[in-house]
């Protein structure tokens, strides 16, 4: 059996191995094809789920984190409130079938509590100065209950990997020339490996904050440089009651220029607490971003009051707010929902068989932005990798 009819057959992950160990799945052993080292740019969704795999496969690894924490946009805060407040990715945007897909390994027990929106929640919109209430209706989105994405990564993929992971390590040039590849880091330190996979979010790429060399061919840089990054923030606000629906959407025009909306960031949690969140992204989220602290929640609580007939001010208790856009290594909230599927294609492409691309913005292009879309990218690179 070859590598590539092993992996087929076996499926590339599920397989608990010590690292440079023979491959063994039914019975059957294999040497894996691919022997040399892996540099992993990013500790966020993508990075880390990438690492799971090489980790699973024996193959050796490292990843490279700019800032003191992994995570990236799976950032979560445990001291606002009772409940963990997920501060990036909040929602399940699939069925929760996705949590043995990550962890790949039957013998695993998975165990994650979701909780899943009743059709008859309520729903409100405000339009031209109206609100309209009525009932949700369906939708496939999730809530993890008193969890976040981040807490599944804690509980299932990081005790395996975290151990490869370099803090405070910014990336600013690849040199893939050569077989080896270099890669150089702002404190001068540099690293060489067989494979490169680079998972910064794409504003990051659009800054020029990695140089390639060679160059990047044209049809890359533009679609790097044309693809429209989502600017975005969330900010979380609680009350002495709850005055709001499930959910609070507004009408935006263009549809294609972003998103907002409240909803009701309390519900499903064992909680007492009232918390409401605000997500915006794209050019709605642009009068929220202008401001911070007291003026922030000053001009959320106006706009609140004006819509739910002066019930936010006297019940306000407190607030955070998280500014994508204002991260040094984000830069942003994700690839806008209407991009150019040629376009996502293009920015997944690898450099050589030599450099991979995976995360939010560098995926199959039939989906993107969403975090199941960023571990599937990783998924899916791995397997080119290895082949
Ligand atoms: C406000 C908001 C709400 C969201 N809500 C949802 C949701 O409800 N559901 C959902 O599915 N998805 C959601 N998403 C999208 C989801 O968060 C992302 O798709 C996913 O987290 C991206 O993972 P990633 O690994 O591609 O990138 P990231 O998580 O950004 O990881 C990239 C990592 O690279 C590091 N890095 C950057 N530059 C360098 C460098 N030069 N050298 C070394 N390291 C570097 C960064 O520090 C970061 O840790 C949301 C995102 C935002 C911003």
């Amino acid at each position: 059996m070859t590598r590539k009819e092993f992996i087929k057959t076996c499926g590339i992950l599920g397989i608990g191995l010590s690292q440079g160990s023979m491959v063994s799945c039914g019975g059957n052993t294999v040497e894996p094809n691919f022997s040399g080292n892996v540099l992993i740019i990013g500790a966020g969704a993508a990075g880390l789920s990438a690492a799971y795999l090489l980790e699973q496969q024996g193959i050796s690894y490292q990843i490279v984190e700019a800032s003191s924490i992994y995570g990236g946009r799976m950032k979560r805060t445990t001291s606002f409130t009772d409940f963990p407040i997920p501060l990036g990715a909040e929602w399940l945007h699939i069925e929760t079938d996705i949590f043995k897909e990550i962890i790949n390994d039957e013998t695993i027990e998975v165990n994650v509590n979701t909780i899943r929106y009743n059709t008859t929640d309520s729903y409100g919109l405000w339009d031209n100065n109206v609100l309209t209430m009525s009932e949700l209706g369906s939708t496939d989105d999730k809530k993890f209950v008193n969890s976040s994405w981040l807490n599944f990564f804690d509980e299932y993929i990081l005790p395996s990997i975290q151990q490869q992971i370099t803090y405070n390590t910014i990336v600013n040039s690849i040199n893939y020339t050569n077989d080896k590849i270099e890669v150089a880091t702002q404190n001068g330190q540099t690293f060489t490996a067989d494979k490169v996979i680079v998972t910064v979010p794409l504003a990051m790429l659009q800054e020029n904050s990695i140089a390639f060399t060679p160059e990047l061919a044209n049809n890359k840089q533009n679609a790097i440089n044309n693809a429209t990054v989502w600017d975005g923030i969330k900010v979380f606000l609680e009350f002495s009651n709850n005055f709001y629906p499930t959910y609070l959407d507004f009408n935006i025009t263009p549809s294609e220029s972003g998103q907002k909306v409240y909803y009701n960031a309390a519900y499903g949690q064992n909680t007492n607490k009232h918390i409401l969140g605000l997500f915006a992204v794209g050019s709605p989220s642009s009068p929220y971003r202008a401001l911070t602290g007291d003026a922030l929640k000053d001009f959320i609580l106006a706009e609140l009051d004006e819509i739910f007939s002066n019930q936010a001010t006297p019940n306000y208790v407190q607030h955070i707010e998280q500014n994508w856009s204002n991260e040094p290594f984000v830069k942003g909230a994700y690839l806008n929902d209407h991009e150019d599927w040629q376009t996502v294609k293009t920015l997944s492409e690898n450099l050589d068989d030599k450099i991979y691309f995976a995360g939010e913005a560098y995926t199959d292009s039939t989906d993107w932005a969403g975090l199941h879309t960023a571990i599937r990218a990783a998924k899916k690179v791995v397997e080119e990798l290895v082949e």
